[in-house]
């Protein structure tokens, strides 16, 4: 999978030292170099990555009598793999012990080493059961890899080009390939993205591949971590396949991103989904069911206690948002507006782009699939009247 090209941040060495760091959002903060038990037998290990507004992403370590079980063991980086190996030895878990892998969605940032700890160990990878990457191999895909790997040099890169014509040709793989649906180009279209997403991956995968489950699991089902059992909560939104963990018995909480400290995961208006935001919706108004949860732990930040409380945060912010399309959209004649007319309200300059348009899609999309917006196309292009509440 695609590698994130990293600065190598420096660590933090303790939560008070470096007052630049501190007042940087917690997400965005370098990692903590510190192993450090964060809720009863559940130590939590921040591995580098360097994202827009990601400085770091928590890899959770369960220890039971078998060995280990890691959950989103970070980036498919050189340089995360290295902590993550130094940072388990530090705690006396070498990585030979990890007999699970838990991935709680088809995001790098969370599956990146998975893969690799289970060719080194075997270990099971427990995902939701509708988990998969744009990566995912096809069958003949299979086929053409191996051959990329053992051929020659010529071999190689024909067997490269071929696989990049037929994902080109598929146009099924990510649906930044496409035409966006509300009208212009594919956002992928840019050659450093291109190659960062499409043909670095290739040329790396034998190094990181994609994930491929072992156990897929549903909403409600057993999960043993930790010698105790953990039950795994689906809850779509940011995307089709994300997976919380909940320990009842502790009242421990695994968010990944559906649930974050300071900000607030991406909503996809190019997903599988039907309805993202009102799947996150209905999984942020779940959380509210867990009433024994003490502790939250996030794939990005620190911990955090009040579950309940930062689900309405994040559900009243996408509400304002939403409130902010119904005035922009009634400041204009026929209170009518492009996606990305839309965007540039909902969105400082500096995020306006392909991620801020597809957001504001999701949330355009709501509107009208709740009866408050229309839409119609003109010139290829979709134009959205919301009507005001
Ligand atoms: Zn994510
Ligand atoms: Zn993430």
């Amino acid at each position: 999978m695609a590698p994130i090209s990293e600065k190598m941040p420096p660590f933090i060495k303790n939560r008070t030292g470096n007052s630049d760091v501190m007042s940087m959002r917690e997400e965005r903060r370098p990692p903590e170099k510190e192993v450090t038990e964060v809720a009863p037998g559940v130590l939590r290990l921040q591995l580098p990555m360097n994202m827009p507004g990601l400085g770091h992403v928590n890899c959770y370590a369960i220890e039971d009598r078998e060995g280990l079980a890691l959950v989103d063991p970070g980036v498919p980086s050189l340089r995360s793999w290295q902590v993550l190996n130094s940072q388990l030895k530090s705690a006396g878990l070498p990585l030979s012990r990890v007999h699970t892998v838990v991935v709680t969605h088809s995001h790098p940032d969370h599956y990146g080493a998975a893969q690799r700890i289970r060719d080194l160990t075997g270990a099971e990878i427990i995902t939701h059961e509708n988990f998969k990457t744009y990566w995912d191999p096809h069958e003949e895909d299979d086929f053409i890899r191996e051959v990329a790997v053992e051929a020659d040099y010529e071999i190689q890169v024909n067997a490269i080009e071929k696989q990049l014509m037929k994902m080109t040709n598929r146009h099924r793989e990510s649906p930044w390939d496409r035409p966006v649906p509300w009208g212009g180009p594919p956002p992928d279209n840019e050659w450093k993205s291109r190659f960062k997403w499409r043909i670095l991956p290739l040329l790396l995968s034998k190094v990181w591949q994609p994930p491929k489950p072992s156990t897929r699991v549903v909403d409600g089902q057993a999960v043993m971590l930790g010698d105790r059992e953990w039950t795994s909560v689906h809850t779509p939104g940011h995307t089709a396949d994300h997976l919380c963990l909940l320990d009842s018995t502790e009242g421990i909480f695994i968010s990944g991103d559906h649930l974050l400290p300071t900000i607030t995961p991406h909503i996809s208006g190019l997903t599988t989904q039907d309805r993202p935001l009102g799947d996150f919706f209905d999984s942020l108004e779940r959380m509210h069911s867990f009433s024994g949860v003490k502790v939250v732990l996030p794939a990005h930040g620190l911990e955090f206690h009040d579950l309940s409380k930062r689900s309405t945060e994040i559900i009243d912010h996408h509400h304002e948002r939403l409130d902010t399309l119904m005035s922009a959209a009634a400041k204009q004649p026929e209170n009518e507006l492009s996606v990305p007319e839309y965007s540039k309200h909902l969105f400082k300059e500096r995020s306006w782009g392909p991620m801020a348009d597809s957001e504001t899609f999701a949330h355009l999309e709501h509107l009208r699939q709740n009866g408050k917006a229309t839409t119609r196309a003109v010139d290829g292009e979709l134009l959205y009247r919301v009507v005001s509440s």
